[in-house]
């Protein structure tokens, strides 16, 4: 069912009985099945669930990527049927996020936002932050999921609550991928066919800091990684980190007792993908 505005969203949130679990999936549409299985899990975890369908233009550094970021409503509706006609779906303008207009506030989130997506998208996780705590605030869910594709917002996440002390349980879920290993993402659906293949390229360079973090010098196979980039026609690397899972600093060097992650953001002409993989 589609909700447009808070006060129908309250109407149905009254529908809550003490005991249920109300689950919410943040997204901003182009649904695929990544966000569907999200939608699946919460939809088996909790009484009622509520997706958000919201582009929200303050955690866009480039207006560009927020005029181009893809819109389909229509079948994001049929594909949430598709995992439950139950399910609540509530997509806000942007006056009803930001009644005051549409500006971030400022969180200290410490080294967790600081590199990788924090360095390359100034200003992102501030935004992620601010339509969280809103979200958060007006829907009140008991659990709130996330993907580990974006591992770095996930992290800022279970740091916002902490900081607000909002009472949310954050869920996360596994990186869903193509065929390629390629992470479903909304940005895919403005890449070509070819592009698609080619961006396997993400994933196989993630394997292989995987298979050899343990042997090789960090910095020797981060110098692979880019050259492997840069012999490739179709994709520009902005960035391949190993970083502590913890407070998500980049690595120099690999050291036994901690639990590392590689990052990588890459350019596929216009379009920026980003992926992630667990090193333990
Ligand atoms: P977005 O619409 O890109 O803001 O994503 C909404 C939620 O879906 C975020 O928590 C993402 O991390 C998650 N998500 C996006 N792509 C995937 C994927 N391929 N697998 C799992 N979760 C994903």
């Amino acid at each position: 069912m589609l909700l447009g505005h808070f006060s129908e969203l309250t109407e149905h949130i009254d529908i809550k009985v003490k005991s249920s679990v109300l689950g919410l999936v943040p997204t901003m549409g182009a649904l695929h099945e990544g966000h569907l299985s999200l939608i699946k899990k919460a939809h088996m975890e909790c009484d009622k669930v509520i997706v958000s369908i919201f582009v929200n233009p303050t955690q866009f550094n480039n207006p560009d990527d927020l005029t181009k970021y893809p819109r389909t409503l229509d079948q994001d509706l049929d594909a949430i049927n598709s995992v439950s006609k139950d399910v609540l779906v509530y997509v806000p303008t942007v006056e009803e996020i930001y009644p005051e207009g549409a500006e971030a506030e400022h969180f200290e989130f410490g080294t967790i936002s600081k590199f990788m997506e924090g360095e390359y998208r100034q200003g992102h996780f501030d935004g992620v932050g601010t339509v969280l705590k809103r979200l958060f605030e007006v829907i009140n869910p008991d659990r709130a999921y996330f993907g580990e594709k974006d591992f770095q917002q996930l992290a800022v996440v279970r740091k916002l609550i902490e900081i607000t002390g909002q009472n949310v349980s954050i869920i996360g879920c596994e990186t869903f991928r193509e065929n390629n290993g390629l992470a479903k993402s909304s940005r895919n659906k403005l890449l070509t066919l070819e592009e698609k293949e080619q961006a396997g390229i993400i994933f196989e360079n993630l394997k292989y800091i995987k298979s050899n973090f343990r042997d090789k010098p960090l910095l020797e196979i981060l110098e692979k990684v880019k050259n492997n980039f840069e012999d490739s026609p179709l994709f520009n690397l902005e960035y391949c980190e190993v970083a502590d899972e913890k407070d998500l600093i980049p690595a120099k060097k690999i050291e036994s007792d901690k639990n590392y992650r590689a990052f990588i953001a890459a350019y596929c002409n216009n379009v920026r993908l980003i992926d992630n993989m667990s090193l333990n």
